[in-house]
């Protein structure tokens, strides 16, 4: 290794380390501390930084790379800022103290998700400028809030306002999964989670007679059906060894009754569910169908109707082939799927920027929202590799 790149390598996890010591904790996040760290960061390495203050409180941080042509579409590279909570004392090192054991493992609430994200694109870009390379197209990148939370004051509103619209982003990356292998995990769209709201209503009266049509027996009904759904999806993810073409159910709510020997006209069930885009339409179908077959007064609450579209990953989408091209050139297979949880990219395809879920952290254990999160540094450093060569291309797409 040359004295250069070993630098380089210092300066990128020294600025890891940092960002990690920032507690930009959920609840009540003050994002303050980490848009002045950014701007410190970009400012070294030559790049414009710009903060969107649409939300209070709520700042979304843009750092340009200019491309030598402003008429192209952008590329935008996305991670959020904020953490999910840490339980401190089950942790064998401190939460925000970014310290380093012999292994080189650094260990941090956001080590995987996914402060390593946001530094890994800027110390990838920090490596290009040096190498003298000018983007074709204008980079973005994006630092939003919010997104642990579910993103509403963050990536959601962001896409609607001018500002973000005057990106003018054609391809996003944003966070995903681990690789595992040879394989980098690609993921093109994520699951719709859908709470369902059932109400079984029916006869009222004694507790101590054997009335007919009661909420309960509806109730049993529509339980027997979800739970015999459930079974058959449980037995499919066993078969496939792979979740993103099965759709999870749970009950996770029940309501209902007064007390024990009245028998009550309504039982209201919640379900949660994560359906894989292709399969709603037919799951929506499947499950209203229930309903009518449990007898009259049962019905499920409209809900609201969040469609999350997918990125068509076909040969027609250019940043998909150069992407794809790049992997192949570093000796990478990829390995397409739906993710099973929910990002900031939903709302990205949602306004119709083509987005991929990618992590470039190979062969790690998972360990985001977890006791003890850690990132190794040589993943990390291998990391921002692999994003040299894939930035540079969707760059030049
Ligand atoms: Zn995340």
């Amino acid at each position: 290794m040359n004295n250069t790149l070993k630098e380089l390598d210092t300066i990128a996890v020294e600025n890891f380390r940092q960002y990690l010591r920032i507690p930009s904790v959920h609840p009540n996040v003050n994002y303050e501390p980490c848009v002045e760290f950014l701007e410190k960061l970009s400012k070294s390495i030559g790049l414009q930084f710009t903060v969107f203050r649409d939300v209070p409180d709520n700042p979304t941080v843009v750092v340009t790379w200019m491309g030598k042509d402003k008429t192209l579409s952008t590329i935008m590279l996305n991670s959020h800022m904020d953490v999910v909570p840490v339980f401190e004392d089950k942790w064998t090192h401190k939460p925000f103290d970014a310290d380093i054991d012999e292994n080189g493992n650094i260990y941090g609430r956001g080590a995987q998700d996914c402060k390593c994200l946001g530094i890994q694109y800027l110390e990838a870009i920090r490596r290009l400028i040096k190498n003298d390379f000018q983007p074709r197209r204008t980079v973005h990148v994006t630092f939003m809030p919010d997104e642990e939370v579910g993103g509403g004051n963050g990536a959601g509103m962001c896409v609607t306002t001018d500002n973000f619209k005057r990106l003018n982003v054609g391809f996003a990356l944003d966070e995903g999964g681990e690789g595992v292998g040879n394989t980098l995990v690609v993921y093109y769209g994520e699951k719709k989670r859908e709470t369902i709201t059932v109400h079984c209503t029916g006869q009222s009266g004694h507790g101590s007679s054997l009335l007919e049509n009661t909420a309960g027996e509806k109730l049993r009904f529509i339980l027997g059906k979800f739970y015999d759904y459930r079974a058959e999806q449980k037995k499919k993810e066993n078969e496939e060894q792979r979740t993103d073409n099965i759709t999870t159910l749970n009950l996770t709510m029940v309501k209902g009754g007064v007390q024990h020997n009245v028998i009550p006209d309504e039982f209201v069930l919640g379900f949660d569910a994560r359906i894989p885009p292709k399969n709603v339409q037919e799951f929506e179908t499947t499950i209203n169908g229930w309903c009518k077959d449990a007898g009259e007064g049962v019905w499920i609450d409209p809900s609201e109707n969040e469609a999350h579209g997918s990125t068509s990953l076909t040969d027609s989408n250019i940043f998909w082939v150069a992407f794809k091209k790049a992997a192949r050139e570093m000796g990478f297979q990829t390995d397409l799927r739906i993710l099973h949880a929910n990002t900031d990219g939903r709302y990205f395809r949602k306004a119709l920027i083509p987005t991929i879920g990618f992590s470039p952290n190979l062969n790690t254990p998972v360990k985001a929202h977890q006791n003890d999160e850690f990132l190794n540094i040589n993943v990390f450093l291998e990391g921002i590799r692999i994003y040299v060569r894939i930035i540079t291309a969707l760059a030049d797409a």
